[in-house]
């Protein structure tokens, strides 16, 4: 292949049809590799109560859009059901389940892409793995010993379970705010957030969305880690949290200090009993595969330069920090497709086909 992607998520797709758009020929030029058994990226694992109407709004994908669908649809069902069309659509080739293990670089100068279904080659390779396979939980001390669920909203199917339970909820994220939201219907719950939240009042507009990525921009040109773009645009004070807020339920207190067995406690004497710690703390990027490249610098984060891996034009990460979202993924895949329509075929003109 000249360029292999690994992910079918949005960032993926988006890759992939702006390859075919260079001038990548589908399927002998580039393929794309999905771990998944069937379209639809990290979408088709969305909790089942995240309609259409609670989620932050999800991007069409170019040059196909989003058909009409009813708010109260789950996520989980329309947004793999337009993926499959829009793979077929455009004749995507997306190989699936393929789960890549390992990228490594080969003595002639290309990359080897490990997989259970047999190894690629590529000139290039395109990132585009997402968060969801990788579900961040903090370490705090006996975490061992709590005898109540621990889980994260990968694992979460909805709040029945936790009918007339005990529920510690911890983060301060989007998650957090809306499993807390259904949660508190039916069970005792309690909050606890790191710092304290801050709320948006307004909608996002774009000045505020793009100041964000701005912020998630300048980490990882610096090579920190990027954080979230949500962790920079606040949360958004939307008719639920408005309801959740009357209840008292969004009264948040700090992290505790430990876990017990029958909950978790802070150091001033307080305590909560707790059946289940529902830890809403955050995703990491999945690049475990690409650890044999040795992306990482000293600080422990990847510098980027755009789309690509500073000093790496070969191997770009598109659905990663500031295109962490459904339209930054859109206009990533269009960047690292032209820059490598660039540098693989620096004398075909714009597009190689259209
Ligand atoms: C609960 C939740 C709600 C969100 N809501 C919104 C929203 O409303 N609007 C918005 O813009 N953003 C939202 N986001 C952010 C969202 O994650 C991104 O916007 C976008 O959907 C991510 O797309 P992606 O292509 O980067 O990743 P994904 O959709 O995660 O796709 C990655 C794909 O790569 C595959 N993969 C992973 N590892 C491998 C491997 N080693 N080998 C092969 N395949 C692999 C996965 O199986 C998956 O199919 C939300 C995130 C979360 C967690």
């Amino acid at each position: 292949m000249e360029v292999v992607v690994i992910g079918a998520g949005q960032a993926g797709l988006s890759a992939a049809y702006h390859l075919a758009r260079q001038g990548f020929a589908p399927g002998t030029g580039f393929v794309v590799l999905d771990g998944e058994t069937r379209a639809g990226g990290a979408w088709q694992h969305r909790w089942p109560s995240l309609t259409l109407a609670r989620t932050h709004h999800v991007h069409d994908l170019p040059g196909l859009p989003f058909p009409p669908a009813q708010d109260d649809v789950p996520a989980a069902a329309a947004v793999p059901a337009y993926f499959a069309d829009y793979e077929r659509h455009f004749a995507l080739p997306v190989h699936r389940p393929v789960r890549v293990r390992a990228v490594r670089r080969t003595r002639d100068g290309r990359f080897r892409v490990e997989t259970a279904d047999g190894d690629w080659t590529a000139a290039a390779v395109v990132n585009a793995t997402g968060t969801w396979t990788r579900p961040f939980v903090p370490r705090y001390p006996g975490q061992e010993l709590f005898r109540g669920r621990q889980l994260t909203p990968v694992d979460y199917r909805g709040a029945a379970e936790f009918t007339g339970r005990s529920v510690v909820v911890v983060g301060g994220g989007a998650s957090a705010v809306q499993l807390l939201g259904e949660i508190s219907e039916v069970a005792d719950t309690t909050w606890v957030t790191r710092r304290p939240p801050v709320w948006r009042e307004e909608p996002f507009g774009p000045d505020e969305g793009r100041a964000a990525v701005a912020l998630v921009e300048d980490a990882v040109r610096e090579g920190r880690s990027p954080g979230s773009v949500v962790g920079v645009t606040g949360l958004v004070v939307t008719p639920w949290v408005r309801e959740a807020r009357a209840r008292g339920v969004l009264d948040r207190l700090p992290v505790f200090d430990r876990l017990t067995p029958d909950g978790v406690a802070w150091d001033d004497g307080r305590s909560v009993r707790a059946d289940a710690v529902l830890w809403a703390t955050g995703f990491r990027a999945a690049l475990g595969h690409l650890r044999p490249l040795g992306l990482r610098g000293p600080g422990g984060g990847i510098r980027m330069a755009g789309t690509h891996v500073a000093g790496e034009p070969r191997v770009h990460l598109v659905g990663y920090g500031p295109s962490a979202s459904t339209v930054g993924a859109n206009r990533a895949g269009r960047e690292a497709a032209v820059a490598l329509r660039r540098l693989l075929h620096p004398d075909t003109a714009l597009p190689r086909s259209a």
